[in-house]
């Protein structure tokens, strides 16, 4: 099984809350997130390939932690994929975009669902989204 970490990385700005998205090379938009190296722990892989995807320093916020499973298909072979999801707070809106995706959007939670890809992601969006409501500024 692969293992990758991301997370659902956020501004807040003191008005509503913004998510921030990736295009990745195959169309589907989504979470920053990355494969888990050896030895590392997943939040550290989330906060590696958040840096290293979009320059933005972040930081965790405790106690989130979602995960998604999924298959797919790599040179015809049926390939399952676990992805760890944190919540992350970015205290600055500047990416600086890797060569690894095509592009990059902050948006407020509604149009940020509508924009995620598959259907898992959005769940996850959602938990964040009610995680943060629920804590304080
Ligand atoms: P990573 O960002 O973890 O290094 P990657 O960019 O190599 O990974 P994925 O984003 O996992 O790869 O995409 C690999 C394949 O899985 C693509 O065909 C993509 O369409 C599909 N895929 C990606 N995310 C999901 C998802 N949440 N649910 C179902 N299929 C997905």
């Amino acid at each position: 099984m692969e293992i990758s970490a991301g997370a659902v990385v956020f501004y807040d700005g003191g008005g509503e809350v913004e998510y921030l998205l990736l295009l990745y090379p195959g169309g589907h938009w989504d979470f920053p997130k990355g494969n888990i190296e050896a030895g590392e722990t997943p939040e550290r892989t989330a906060l590696r390939e958040i840096k290293e995807e979009t320059g933005l320093d972040v930081e965790l916020v405790p106690g989130f932690k979602e995960e998604i499973e999924y298959f797919y298909y790599r040179e015809r072979r049926r390939i399952k994929k676990r992805v760890i999801y944190f919540l992350a707070r970015a205290r600055s809106k500047d990416v600086k975009l890797s060569w690894e995706h095509e592009g990059y959007v902050w948006l407020p939670f509604g149009q940020a669902l509508a924009r995620i890809t598959f259907e898992n992601s959005r769940g996850v969006l959602a938990k964040a989204h009610r995680f943060l409501r629920g804590a304080p500024r």
